[in-house]
C-alpha cells in the first residue's frame, strides 16, 4: 500500500525552495537594512552638514552684499553737491534729510568732516560732540572706501564705520563718514532657518558676538563667542570641514557650520542640535525596519500562496496516482477549474491518462471473458472428445464390449473391493467352439457377426453389476461380483444354455453355435491374473473333454507351489 498521505514537509522540494528563498530574501533585506541604517547617521549628517553650509554661505553673500551697497551708496552721497558744498548748513540740511531716507535707519549717524577733520555737520539731532566714530582719518582714501572695526556707541548695537572722500582729500577738502548698524542684518539672520531648531550666530574676528537671536541676553553688554564654550575658536581661520559634534556651555551637541568674510569681518556660525539630527536618523531607521517588517510579511503572504498553489495541489496529485496505482481506478477525476499553469496542465493530462487507462482496462476485461469463454468452450469440447476417446479406448469396436484393457481396471477395483468386504467374486472365461470352422465355412464377415450376436447374448442374461469384456478374438470373460462358485456355475450353465439355443441368421444361412466356459472363484492367495488362469484352465479341459459345456475349477486342486510362485510374483513385485 502506498503512502496515502501528503509529503512531509522536509521531503517537499517545493517546502525546500520556499524556505530557501525566504530565508536568503529575508538574509538580504535584513542585511541591506542593516547597513542602510549604519550609514544613514554618516549620510544624513553629510548631506545636513553640507546643506546648512550651502544656506550660510547664500547668508554670508547677502549679507556682505548689503555691506558693500552701503559702502556704494556712502562714495554717491560723498560726491553730491550739497556735501561737497562743505557749507554747514547746506550739507547738514541735506544730510538730516538722510534720516527719513532709505540710507540711514535709526541709530545711524552720518558726519561731515573738513580738512583738518573737525566736524562740519551731521545728520543727528544729538549732539554733535556724542558721535564719535573709531576711524583713523589718514586711511581715508578715494582709492579704497575705509572701514572701520566693529565698534559701540551710545545705543550699544554694534556698528561699522564707513568713510568716503568728499571731494578730493589730497587737496585737503573733507570725509563723509557714517555708521553702519548691524541691526540692518538682522533680518536676513532672523529669516535664515536651520532645520528645526538650530539657530545663527555672527561675531567679528575679535570673538564678539553681533547678533544672537536672543538679543537681550547676548546683545545688551558685550559677549564673546567663548562663552559657547566653542573651542579654539579662531575667527579668522575657524574650519568645521570634519562632521563632528561640539559639546557646548548650554549642555548641549551641536553640528557647527562656518563662513566668515574678510573685507567686512563677518563670521557667521550656525549650530543644530545633534539630538534634531538624531531624530531624523531615528526615524529614517524607523521607516528601514518598517520595510524590512512589511519585506517579511509580502514574503510569508508569498510563501503561502507558492504553498496553496504548488504544494497542495502536487500532494493531491501524488495521492490520488497512488490510489489509481493501488488499483482504484474508479477514483474521481482531479479537480483543476481554470488554472492554465504547469499544475493544471498536469492535472489535466493526468485526468486523460486515467480515463485512457480506465477504457482501455474495461476493453482488455471484456476481451478477456471472450477469451475465456472461447477457452472454456474448448476445454468443454476437448473434455468431450477425450471421453469420447477414453471410452473407444476402452470399447471393443465390433460388439461394443469393454475392451481387455477396460477390463483389467474393473478387476483391479474388485479385487480392492473384494479384499476390503471379503465377498467372493468369480470369472467366466467364454470361447466360442470351433470357430475357425465358421470362419472357413460362411467367411469372416459371417464370423463377426456371430461374435456380436454371442456377445449380445451373454450381455442380455448379466445382472446389474456383471461385467462382460472381449477378452481376446473370440474369447469373454465375465466378472461377477459378491458371487460365490456355486452361483457362478449357474449364470455359466444359463450363458451355456441360451448360446445353444440360439440360431444366427447370416444371408440364407442359420447358423448354430456354442460355447465352452470355465469358471473359477478369485483366489487371494492367486491373485487376479493367476485366478483368471484357473479359469482358463478349466475352460481348457472343457474344450478337451468334448466342448459346449461349464467347467468350475475346483480350489482344492490348486497346488501349494501355485501359491509359492503367485508369492514370490508377490516379492518380485514389490521394489
Ligand atoms: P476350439 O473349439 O478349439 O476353440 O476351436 P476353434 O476353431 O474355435 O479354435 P480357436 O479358438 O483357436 O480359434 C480361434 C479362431 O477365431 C481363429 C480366428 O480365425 C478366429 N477369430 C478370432 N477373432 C476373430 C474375429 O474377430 N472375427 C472372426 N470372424 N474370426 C475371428
Ligand atoms: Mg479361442
Ligand atoms: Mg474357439
Amino acid at each position: 500500500m502506498r503512502n496515502h498521505r501528503l509529503t512531509k514537509f522536509k521531503n517537499s522540494i517545493v517546502v525546500k525552495s520556499i524556505a530557501f528563498l525566504i530565508v536568503a530574501m529575508l538574509l538580504i533585506v535584513a542585511v541591506g537594512t542593516y547597513f542602510f541604517t549604519e550609514r544613514q547617521m554618516a549620510t544624513t549628517l553629510n548631506w545636513t552638514f553640507n546643506t546648512n553650509q550651502t544656506q550660510l554661505d547664500q547668508l554670508g553673500s547677502s549679507v556682505n552684499n548689503e555691506m558693500k551697497q552701503f559702502g556704494d551708496k556712502m562714495t554717491l552721497l560723498a560726491k553730491s553737491y550739497e556735501v561737497q558744498s562743505m557749507d554747514p548748513l547746506i550739507a547738514g540740511g541735506y544730510l538730516k534729510s538722510y534720516n527719513i531716507s532709505d540710507l540711514f535707519i535709526s541709530g545711524e549717524t552720518v558726519t561731515l568732516y573738513d580738512r583738518r577733520d573737525s566736524m562740519v555737520c551731521n545728520n543727528s539731532m544729538l549732539d554733535a560732540n556724542k558721535v564719535s566714530y573709531p576711524i583713523n582719518f589718514a586711511k581715508i582714501t578715494p582709492h579704497r572706501p575705509y572701514i572701520s572695526n566693529w565698534y559701540r556707541d551710545s545705543d550699544n548695537t554694534p556698528k561699522r564705520a564707513f568713510g568716503a572722500v568728499v571731494s578730493d582729500r589730497a587737496s585737503g577738502d573733507g570725509s563723509l563718514v557714517a555708521s553702519f548698524s548691524s541691526r540692518r542684518l538682522w533680518k536676513y539672520f532672523e529669516r535664515h532657518k536651520i532645520g528645526k531648531d538650530g539657530f545663527l550666530i555672527a561675531i567679528n574676528a575679535a570673538g564678539e558676538i553681533l547678533y544672537h537671536p536672543d538679543l537681550k541676553t547676548w546683545l545688551d553688554e558685550p559677549h564673546k563667542i567663548s562663552e559657547f564654550g566653542i573651542k579654539e575658536l579662531n575667527a579668522r581661520h575657524f574650519e568645521t570641514s570634519d562632521l563632528t559634534f561640539q559639546h557646548l556651555s548650554d549642555g548641549k551637541d551641536y553640528l557647527i557650520n562656518y563662513n566668515y568674510n574678510p573685507t567686512y569681518d563677518l563670521g557667521l556660525i550656525s549650530l543644530q542640535p545633534k539630538a534634531e539630527i538624531d531624530e531624523m536618523v531615528s526615524s529614517v531607521k524607523l521607516i528601514s525596519w518598517a520595510i524590512l517588517a512589511c519585506s517579511i510579511l509580502v514574503m510569508l503572504i508569498a510563501a503561502l500562496w507558492l504553498m496553496l498553489m504548488l504544494w497542495r495541489p502536487m500532494n493531491r496529485l501524488i495521492v490520488h496516482i497512488n490510489q489509481i496505482t493501488d488499483g482504484n481506478l474508479d477514483v474521481k477525476d482531479i479537480v483543476v477549474g481554470k488554472r492554465k499553469d504547469e499544475i493544471g496542465q498536469l492535472s489535466r493530462s493526468f485526468n486523460l491518462m486515467h480515463n485512457t487507462i480506465k477504457r482501455q482496462i474495461r476493453e482488455l476485461n471484456a476481451h478477456r471473458e471472450m477469451l475465456e469463454q472461447e477457452v472454456s468452450e474448448r476445454t468443454k469440447e476437448l473434455e468431450d472428445a477425450n471421453k469420447k476417446l477414453d471410452l473407444i479406448s476402452r470399447t471393443d469396436e465390433l460388439t461394443k464390449l469393454p475392451n481387455r484393457r477396460d477390463m483389467n481396471e474393473t478387476i483391479e477395483n474388485e479385487v480392492g473391493r473384494s479384499t476390503r468386504t471379503r465377498k467372493p467374486f468369480c470369472f467366466i472365461f467364454i470361447d466360442i467352439d470351433h470357430f475357425k470352422n465358421v470362419n472357413d465355412t460362411y467367411g469372416h464377415a459371417a464370423g463377426d457377426e456371430i461374435l456380436k450376436a454371442v456377445a449380445e447374448m451373454v450381455r442380455s442374461l448379466l445382472r446389474k453389476y456383471d461385467v462382460l469384456a472381449r477378452y481376446g478374438g473370440e474369447e469373454f470373460l465375465t466378472l461377477l461380483p459378491e458371487t460365490d462358485l456355486e452361483g457362478a456355475l449357474i449364470v455359466a450353465e444359463r450363458f451355456r444354455e441360451q448360446v445353444e439355443a440360439m440360431t444366427i441368421e447370416y444371408g440364407e444361412h442359420k447358423i448354430k453355435v456354442t460355447i465352452t466356459l470355465g469358471v473359477a472363484q478369485y483366489d487371494y492367495g492367486l491373485g487376479a491374473d493367476r485366478s483368471i488362469q484357473l479359469a482358463d484352465k478349466a475352460l481348457y479341459e472343457g474344450k478337451e473333454s468334448g466342448r459346449n459345456k461349464v467347467v468350475a475349477w475346483n480350489p482344492e486342486r490348486t497346488t501349494t507351489e501355485e501359491y509359492k510362485r503367485a508369492a514370490m510374483d508377490t516379492v518380485d513385485a514389490v521394489p
